[in-house]
């Protein structure tokens, strides 16, 4: 999973990106990078491993000058967590430098390299967003935009994009519309953002979301509406609002917190908890569905467990022990609220079960005398190919337990998913075609084997290319 904002005709545009990014850090925490696009047309860039807050200074920064800048910030999901993968990536293209940044998985990926490859094209990193380039820059169209477009009619997948060539910015969405994207204004220019936080924190107005299909190029403060791509059945990804933005976006036509109350809501009818005196939820992804929980059944909202915020999503761990381990560093639980009561636990979702293991044994430890744990989603059964990064299948918790084995496992008194149903009746918006793929096992595109991890893309590249 990423985050991808793009700026074009304001001063000092590399600037603005970095303040963007910060508002888009929670999209991804493994690498971070901004190119800029100066007025002679040369790109400049700077990317690294780690926190956009580290990564960052003003003297950075002031070696990135131009009004067009490009910023993502990662979370791999398909090629390895390392530098040579750090977006945006940038090629000398023959009208000028092309950077591109991607939020998605492209799910042909491997195939279209393979055949790049054996045609000639040199890769220079594992991530499939370069196949991308590649497409772009091999297509026999004599315009830019027919190029781009020769591209994105070979590959499938999710791709949500900020792409410059030379001083054109392209925002464009892939026709299911699996990942958001807005249109802001700022002064004389124009921003594209995966959410519209990114546009509060950088002082823009937003326009408009980018519809699944659409395309457009801005240059000079103008907004030029491309022909939208073919079209398909849309499926925006209901997990992005379940878990990944931030609460105070609007995506999908949706405000975040809205929807996650709801989901709270519906969770509190549909699993009721009888007797219990409180409930609190696992920060911070579930606050707003604690809420909702509690306003619907009148069960006490309490802050049960605390959050270390210096600790990253525990999540991006690269292995299974680490991820134990963090989870002590980053939760704690308030002796005084939990000892001696029965409450109830909100958290968005289940995926391995890990976390929640390991937090339920520290809850019990401060002396809750019950447990009723309440999942504002359903059982997560199969991973995403269109990126969001789950494990595979066979560590999907629920892929191959029952709700009372799960219950069992995780040690509580009870245990309760909200229903598909729930979770598509708390959307409040017009916006119809969502993919719940990874709870329903409905995948909107046949991939070559569903079962292989969406990594088995990352193609090892020769050591000297690294
Ligand atoms: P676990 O108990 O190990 O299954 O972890 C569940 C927690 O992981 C929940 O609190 C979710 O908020 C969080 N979570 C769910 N999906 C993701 C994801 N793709 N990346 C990071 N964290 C996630």
């Amino acid at each position: 999973m990423c985050g991808v904002l793009g700026v074009s005709n304001i001063p000092n545009a590399a600037r603005v990106v970095y303040l963007g990014l910060y508002a888009l850090q929670h999209r991804g925490q493994e690498s971070a990078g901004i190119i800029s696009v100066d007025d002679d047309e040369v790109a400049h860039a700077h990317r690294r491993m780690g926190l956009v807050s580290d990564i960052f200074s003003p003297t950075v920064l002031d070696k990135l000058p131009g009004s067009v800048a490009i910023g993502h910030t990662r979370y791999s999901t398909t090629g390895s967590s390392e530098l040579s993968n750090a977006q945006p990536c940038v090629v000398d293209y023959h009208t000028g430098p092309l950077a591109l940044a991607h939020n998605g998985n492209l799910t042909n990926a491997a195939e279209l390299k393979r055949d790049l490859v054996e045609k000639g094209s040199i890769f220079q990193t594992s991530s499939d967003s370069e196949v991308l380039v590649h497409l772009i820059a091999r297509s026999e169209a004599r315009e830019p935009e027919d190029q781009i477009l020769d591209a994105l009619e070979r590959v499938e997948g999710a791709y949500t994009l900020v792409l410059t060539i030379g001083k054109a910015l392209y925002a464009i969405v892939d026709p299911r519309g699996f990942r958001p994207l807005v249109l802001g204004k700022l002064n004389d220019g124009f921003v594209a953002a995966s959410e519209t936080c990114a546009l509060d924190i950088i002082g823009a107005t937003l326009v408009r979301e980018l519809q699944p299909g659409e395309w457009m190029r801005i240059e000079d403060g103008r907004v030029h509406d491309l022909p939208p791509l073919p079209t398909k059945p849309h499926r925006r990804c209901i997990f992005e609002l379940i878990y990944f933005a931030r609460p105070d976006s609007e995506v999908f036509g949706e405000s975040v917190d809205l929807v996650r109350r709801n989901l709270g809501r519906r969770l509190a009818r549909e699993h009721p908890a009888p007797g219990a005196e409180c409930v609190f939820s696992v920060p911070d992804s579930s606050n707003a569905m604690a809420l909702g929980y509690s306003e619907e059944s009148g069960v006490k909202l309490e802050h049960g467990l605390i959050r270390n915020h210096y600790v990253g999503r525990t999540f991006i761990s690269p292995d299974q022990s680490t991820r134990t381990e963090k989870v002590r560093v980053k939760y704690n639980p308030v002796r005084g609220v939990v000892d001696g009561k029965s409450v109830v636990v909100v958290d968005d979702s289940l995926v391995r079960g890990t976390t929640s293991r390991a937090l339920i044994k520290m809850i019990r430890e401060a002396g809750a005398r019950e447990i009723h744990l309440r999942i504002a989603s359903s059982p997560i059964t199969g991973p995403c190919y269109y990126g969001i990064d789950t494990p595979t299948r066979g560590e999907l918790i629920a892929s191959a337990h029952s709700v009372e084995q799960i219950r069992e496992h995780l040690k509580v008194d009870s245990l309760g998913y909200l229903s598909l149903d729930g979770m598509h009746n708390s959307l409040t918006g017009s916006a119809t075609g969502y993919c719940d793929a990874c709870f329903s096992g409905n995948y909107p595109i046949a991939t070559p084997d569903l079962e292989s991890e969406a990594s088995s893309v990352d193609i090892p590249i020769p050591a000297a290319v690294r």
